[in-house]
């Protein structure tokens, strides 16, 4: 027998999530970002669920974008760090892929290589998160050299906000942004989740919708996932392997981290950091055992977890855990572990198997 542990998804409630985007921006486009494997969701599955509804797909592993035409999905593409070299370049023409150009050399790429066909330039503006991007008063003269490129077709301005998601939001950097770009007369993307939610001013052309379409809150602090219309599309579940009891004083786990203060029922779970479940998540993490809540105790071990399961007494060996999905958001696992849904979703390891839940 396999070991219980699994991981469900659900590609209606990522198609569901995708139209939850759309109908908050509803005059825009939308990206479907699926980067890092659709966040851990398995690229071709989401692509393929969101495919009769999506306007277009973001990611930006190039062996991502060929394995999306080799399955017969010709929506736009998008590649959200552009060309990483002149290979890349080309191929952007062969499969016609949009790119992002946030640097001189990938200008001077689109002007001297000879490529298949002319591609859309999404040219990125460095607003105020300082990793990618042209100082934006440089756009004026960037987008006349772009337009001047032969295998330019047409060129999409673009930013990405730092603190869509907390008090700061985004007004300081779409004001950099706007003050830049108004004259310009061309297409905007601005909007991660955050900002598709939070500020409808950032609607523009294009929406660049990610984790909400994972069923993750991209602002946990300020809305739950659910109040936001959102479902969780991964399901991650194992079961009790083993129950111990504790008495007073009795410690489990590696460096006896947690040491029980009254009789404990601990319960084993077949999961640890090698599937995923984040090692730094301390005692109180939450945890469903057979359909209840209660938290993990001690350490994070490389193959399970403990929990305590003294007030869920017909919890026994094989009994049902959730560790994250239907019935426990992944992001108030996230918030006890000190980590966001995004990284919880992009660690599932590759020992966990993936099953896809049919449609009712
Ligand atoms: C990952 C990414 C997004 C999506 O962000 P979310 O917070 O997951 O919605 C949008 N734009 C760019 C450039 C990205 O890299």
């Amino acid at each position: 027998m396999p070991r219980p542990i699994r991981v469900t998804v659900d590609p209606a409630a990522f198609r569901a999530n995708y139209l939850r985007a759309k109908a908050a921006a509803p005059a825009s486009r939308a990206w479907a970002v699926i980067k890092a494997d659709a966040y851990g969701h398995g690229l071709l599955r989401c692509a393929k669920a969101a495919a009769p509804v999506a306007d277009g797909f973001a990611m930006l592993d190039f062996a991502e974008a060929e394995a999306l035409r080799a399955a017969g999905i010709d929506h736009p593409l998008l590649m959200l760090e552009g060309a990483f070299d002149a290979a890349d370049t080309r191929l952007a023409g062969r499969l016609r892929l949009g790119l992002t150009v946030h640097d001189r050399e990938q200008i001077r790429m689109l002007e001297t290589e000879s490529l298949d066909q002319p591609i859309e330039v999404f040219l990125k503006l460095n607003t105020g998160m300082n990793r990618l991007g042209f100082a934006p008063e440089q756009a004026l003269a960037l987008v006349s050299r772009l337009k001047g490129a032969r295998n330019v077709a047409n060129v999409t301005l673009m930013t990405h906000f730092a603190r869509a998601d907390d008090e700061a939001g985004i007004a300081t950097q779409l004001a950099r942004f706007d003050a830049a770009c108004d004259s310009l007369n061309l297409p905007h993307s601005v909007a991660n989740s955050a900002a598709i939610l939070r500020f409808p001013e950032a609607a523009r052309d294009w929406v660049r919708p990610g984790i909400m379409l994972y069923g993750g809150s991209p602002m946990p602090a300020l809305a739950s996932a659910e109040s936001l219309g959102l479902r969780p599309a991964m399901h991650f579940e194992s079961r009790l392997i083993a129950v111990q009891s504790l008495s007073p004083g009795e410690a489990v786990g590696y460096g006896g981290r947690f040491v029980a203060e009254r009789p404990t029922r601990v319960g084993i779970v077949a999961c640890g950091y090698a599937d995923g479940y984040p090692r730094h998540a301390p005692t109180g993490t939450p945890i469903l055992v057979a359909g209840r809540r209660t938290q993990t105790l001690g350490r994070v071990s490389m193959d399970m977890l403990a929990c305590d399961i003294t007030d869920i007494p017909d919890a026994a060996v094989g009994a049902e855990v959730v560790l994250w999905g239907r019935g426990l958001p992944a992001d108030e696992v996230a918030a006890a572990a000190g980590t966001i849904s995004y990284e919880l979703f992009c660690a599932i390891a590759k020992r966990v198997p993936v099953s896809v839940t049919e449609a009712p």
